[in-house]
């Protein structure tokens, strides 16, 4: 197999018959019984219509969007003093929802805290500024959002003045996680009175959630929830009856009172996406629910990082195992050299593996480092497509020796 040394690997697809296994950080992989689930449904037009075609206004989809309301709170445990509101404009939207719904609750003097350790939290810090006053508590020098590779916790600093505390629970282009047998979130004691804001975009339902530390949560849907383009924002219905009928001259497609109160109708929502959520989570459920989507998130990242661990010819990027990323995991291939790396992403894609090499919008060459190459492990990666990349992976390395 001659493997071409400028391959770039950016393609999702492959050479192989059938479905490519993408590994992409997202969109991403959809299960497979789901992407079943939903050929049927086209060929039956279950609906009368196809899910394309159906009105939010429209019986059937009311039934869908409770359905999917239920099913969340289910899933993931959502405990009553929550909302639960679906929004468009993705997880972009909330990084601007947040300072605008929140800034009302300002008291003299107060910031919101973020603290950045990615990407994410960074664009997501620099747009709260845009409105409220903020402050990054974590790192002073916050220029390079790429180049976070650690979290201490000697550096998450809650001050009194915070009226709230912002991280990102899983930055997936860096690959760091907050988690419960890690480091684990601010509890409620230490939040002092500020409010928690939790950017589970990456790995929400893939873990438990413990509820009583948080106050906001939301995910865009496009990595384990759905198809690109919606997000849903999860919130503490006291925090809501505190913004109460204050007067905020924000865009309405971001207030959270207008999209609760009008139960996320008040515009046209993402339907077809609604749509396919719904099949994901009627799937999540049916294999188990979260214990058993947190489980088998845990076996997957640890096939990776063994294989990772023990090869010569690759190297994770994140050293510290307790904050490690289960889901996204940045790796070099061959100390970097691009052209090691192309014959491997040559490699892959001969044998139907995609999706390891993306474009972000933060470019490596920008701050003088070495791009790495990604593996994503959300839900719709089974067991076994893991294993199959893992057995790609090592075969590659013999044949380079
Ligand atoms: N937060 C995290 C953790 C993400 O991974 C992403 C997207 N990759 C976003 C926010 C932004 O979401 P969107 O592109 O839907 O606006």
């Amino acid at each position: 197999m001659d493997l071409k040394s400028d391959f770039e690997g950016y393609t999702l697809s492959s050479e192989g018959e059938g479905r490519a296994f993408n590994f992409s950080p997202g969109p991403a992989q959809l299960p497979a019984d789901v992407i079943e689930d939903i050929k049927k449904d086209f060929d039956k037009t279950k609906l009368g219509v196809t899910a394309l075609e159906i009105s939010h206004r429209s019986p059937e989809f009311n039934e869908i969007m409770e359905r999917v309301n239920h099913n969340l709170r289910d899933l993931m445990k959502i405990p009553e003093e929550f909302a639960v509101i679906w929004t468009q404009g993705g997880g972009h939207g909330q990084f601007s929802s947040i300072p605008l719904n929140l800034e009302c609750l300002f008291e003299e003097g107060q910031r919101g805290n973020y603290i950045v350790t990615g990407t994410w939290s960074s664009r997501a810090y620099n747009e709260g500024s845009k409105f409220v006053k903020t402050y990054n508590s974590f790192r002073t020098d916050d220029k390079n959002p790429i180049e976070y590779d650690n979290i201490e916790l000697s550096n998450i600093k809650i001050d009194k003045d915070d009226a709230y505390v912002y991280l990102c629970s899983n930055e997936t282009v860096n690959g760091l996680e907050f988690r419960n047998n890690g480091i684990a979130y601010p509890k409620r004691e230490e939040l002092k009175s500020a409010i928690s804001i939790i950017d589970m975009s990456s790995d929400f339902t893939m873990k438990k959630v413990k509820w009583e530390d948080i106050d906001v949560a939301f995910a865009c849907t496009s990595k384990n929830l759905g198809i690109a383009g919606a997000n849903v924002t999860i919130i503490r219905n006291n925090v809501l009856q505190k913004i109460g009928s204050i007067s905020k001259k924000i865009p309405c497609v971001l207030d959270w009172t207008l999209y609760n109160n009008a139960k996320s109708l008040y515009n046209t929502p993402a339907i077809y996406n609604i749509y396919v959520i719904d099949k994901i989570l009627s799937y999540y459920l049916k294999k188990g629910g979260i214990e058993v989507l947190e489980s088998e998130s845990f076996v997957k990242s640890k096939i990776v990082y063994e294989m990772l661990d023990e090869s010569e010819l690759y190297e994770g990027i994140i050293k510290k195992k307790s904050i490690r990323s289960n889901i996204n995991i940045p790796f070099i291939v061959g100390k970097g050299d691009a052209e090691v790396r192309s014959k491997f992403l040559h490699y892959c894609y001969n044998h139907n593996i995609v999706g390891l090499r993306t474009k972000t919008p933060f470019n490596y060459e920008d701050y003088n480092m070495k791009e790495p190459l990604r593996i994503s492990l959300y839900n719709g990666i089974s067991i076994e497509d893991t294993m199959r990349l893992v057995d790609v992976m090592r075969s590659f390395e013999v044949k380079m020796k």
